[in-house]
């Protein structure tokens, strides 16, 4: 008898495995409307390494994986489509962007697929690469000189009058175009649903401040107790804003030498300005990173993990780790790998560029010594 319900009970399991695996199946095998469809919905997934040394379950979504291979593509695909259901893109007219680059790749793939045309801005000084894929996605691309944003060459000032000039255009506007931070109500949806409503805190850096506000926003109107807490590079005021309720006006944040983008190496993170989106953020707590902590992070994920990230998504891992020492263990972290390390060979995964900057990674991966 003891082995007949044994064997009922293996049954049952069996069947309920089975049951588990065709409803997965199921939804592997469902078909998705193009590539459209593949942005967004990106998966959880658990840093084990990180876990282990903070005592925390550090969480990240892969960003890297939506189809235009950064988190960017939501934004892109958010801006396109609120301007299309008002009336103010159509089919065959011009999207402009001025971008560090990845909102760049994202509106150009966008664009494409919606048989728009997209012409990109962007400062010299970014990674070759984006540009190249802006162009391989059949947009133009202009690289203008890296200047402050109050000069008219900014990329920004260049891409909106561009639209200006051309009849039907859309200027995408992703600092102060809020449908970026309503993208990211969707992303934080998806952490409160794939953590099952666990998560005690959401870390990540800002670029235009579109991802930390959506989440911010989305996870603390289901439990007004997760902690949101912002990781800044170098040169950034972000940090000050948070810490003290105000943002270095553009005169102090050059006395200061603040002069983000140009003193850090993490790409599309740091800001001397207050945005739209960034207006929006609902923030606890702020920690300043280092590049010497992106680069030595970057290499820990790569050997504990086989993770290739992109700088700003080792920033955010930094961060993650700072938020679980402030937390103390036992707690769910989540963060955002923002992209992969392919799109910065040139520059965060180029061994001789590092070395120039005096950067060369020094811990190969070992421990979490390097994050002050
Ligand atoms: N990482 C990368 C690679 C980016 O391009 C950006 C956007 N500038 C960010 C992070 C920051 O995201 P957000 O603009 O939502 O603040």
């Amino acid at each position: 008898t003891a082995a007949f319900a044994l064997a009922l009970a293996a049954g049952a399991g069996a069947t309920i495995c089975y049951l588990y695996l065709s409803m997965t199946k199921r939804q592997d095998e469902e078909i998705r409307n193009g590539v459209l469809d593949l942005i967004g919905n990106t998966p959880l997934i658990r840093l084990a390494s990180l876990s282990k040394e903070t005592g925390c379950e550090i969480l990240a979504k892969a960003e890297m994986l939506n189809p235009g291979g950064s988190v960017k593509d939501r934004v892109a695909l958010q801006v396109a489509s609120e301007a299309l259901a008002e009336g103010r893109l159509a089919p065959g007219s011009l999207i402009t962007e001025g971008t560090a680059g990845s909102t760049g790749v994202s509106l150009a793939m966008v664009a494409a697929a919606l048989g728009c045309s997209c012409a990109i801005t962007m400062p010299d000084d970014a990674a070759v690469e984006k540009a190249n894929m802006i162009k391989a996605y059949g947009a133009t691309v202009q690289r203008v000189r890296p200047v402050s944003i109050v000069h008219p060459d900014h990329p920004v000032n260049v891409a909106r009058r561009t639209a200006a000039a051309t009849p039907g255009a859309l200027f995408a506007d992703q600092f102060e175009n809020e449908a970026n931070y309503r993208a990211h109500l969707k992303t934080g949806e998806e952490i409160w649903r794939q953590t099952r409503g666990r998560v005690d805190a959401f870390v990540s850096g800002a670029g235009t401040g579109g991802t930390i506000a959506g989440v911010s926003v989305s996870l603390k109107a289901r439990n007004p107790r997760v902690k949101v807490f912002l990781v800044d590079p170098p040169g950034s005021s972000l940090f000050n804003k948070v810490k003290r309720g105000v943002l270095y006006t553009y005169e102090e944040a050059e006395g200061k030498r603040l002069r983000n983008p140009f003193d850090t190496i993490t790409e599309g993170i740091g800001l001397n300005r207050l945005t739209a989106n960034f207006d929006r953020a609902v923030i606890d707590d702020a920690f300043r990173g280092t590049d010497r902590e992106a680069v030595e992070m970057s290499q820990y994920l790569l050997r504990n993990e086989g993770l290739w990230v992109g700088s700003s998504a080792a920033m955010n891992c930094v961060g993650a780790v700072k938020a679980a020492r402030a937390l103390g263990p036992g707690h769910v972290v989540v963060t955002l790998l923002c992209d992969g390390g392919h799109r910065h060979l040139s520059k965060f995964h180029n061994p001789d560029y590092l070395e120039q900057m005096g950067l060369a990674p020094v811990g190969q991966g070992r421990g979490l010594g390097f994050v002050a």
